[in-house]
């Protein structure tokens, strides 16, 4: 049996419904399944029930959009139950500027001879906007042979018709994650796109803000950038965390592989007690 702390679900840029995903998660033999879906909790209700049906426990879980420059920002939050208050009202207003900026990159699209219609991106979403929707309805239009493609000629961080995240500053998205009773964790750490040095004063620094963990087990991980954040997570006394990244059956990815070696069991429990602690801002 396996955990898996990272997933996506058509209630953000996934390709299965939450209850087939919790199917085929229970088909992969994982036994504890977070749902992390981009800046909404939509897809838990769903997830949950369809968790009691097959017997896999769900922890709530969401996947930030956090500003930040050259790489990607994402920051994972994990919490006892639903509810989490004031960060599910914020959410609101992060689609909001999702959709804004989806809006942007179709207006470069244009300008770059590639149109697309906002109502054809939009019909492809069932709930948080991202590129990936941008991407299926440049396939559509026939500009590109698939979803890759979209990216690598488009839609990549700095491509020609990419708009940067209008997420929420670092500490802001800590501090709201801590403040709704949630333990943060940074994604995909080498997103950031930082030297190991700036990586490694980097995240220092967002530990002292509050950080809980990082992600360290990842099927996409290189041994070599499996041992750089494992040794760095045990330095900054973070908890080591991970997941697939699931997206959709057709990707690489595949539900419950966190890598070599695999997420430890016990990593849940570790979150939930940081959930359950005072946790104080160390200086
Ligand atoms: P967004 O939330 O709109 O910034 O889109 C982020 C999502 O786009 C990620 O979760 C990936 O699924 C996908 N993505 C980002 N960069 C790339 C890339 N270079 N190639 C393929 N997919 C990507
Ligand atoms: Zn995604
Ligand atoms: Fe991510
Ligand atoms: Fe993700």
């Amino acid at each position: 049996m396996s955990v898996d702390l990272h997933s996506h679900t058509t209630s953000s840029d996934g390709g299965h419904s939450p209850s087939e995903l919790v199917r085929f998660a229970a088909e992969a033999g994982v036994d504890t399944l977070a749902i992390t879906d981009h800046d909404t909790f939509a897809g838990l209700p769903e997830a949950i029930a369809a968790g009691e049906e097959h017997g896999l426990r769900i922890l709530v879980g969401v996947e930030i959009s956090v500003r930040h420059r050259p790489g990607t920002f994402h920051l994972l939050a994990y919490f006892p139950q639903l509810g989490a208050e004031p960060l599910s009202e914020r959410l609101v207003e992060m689609r909001t500027r999702r959709e804004e900026r989806g809006r942007a990159i179709v207006a470069r699209l244009e300008s770059l001879g590639a149109p697309v219609e906002w109502s054809d991106v939009v019909g492809r979403a069932q709930g948080a906007i991202g590129r990936p929707h941008i991407a299926d309805a440049l396939v559509a239009a026939g500009y590109v042979k698939d979803r890759q493609a979209a990216f690598d000629r488009f839609l990549a961080n700095g491509g020609p018709a990419f708009e940067p995240s209008r997420g929420l500053e670092p500490d802001e998205a800590i501090a709201l994650v801590r403040e709704s009773g949630g333990a943060p964790v940074l994604a995909h750490p080498f997103s950031l796109r930082l030297r190991r040095k700036d990586l490694g004063s980097t995240i220092h620094r967002l530990t002292q803000r509050g950080l809980a963990g990082i992600e360290v087990h990842r099927g996409d991980h290189t041994p070599d950038q499996f041992r750089t954040l494992s040794k760095l997570a045990r330095k900054l006394g973070l908890i080591p965390c991970g997941g697939s990244d699931f997206h959709r059956q057709s990707d690489e990815r595949r539900l419950g592989n966190t890598g070599v070696p695999p997420l430890p069991s016990e990593t849940p429990e570790l979150l939930l007690e940081y959930c359950d602690s005072d946790h104080p801002v160390r200086t």
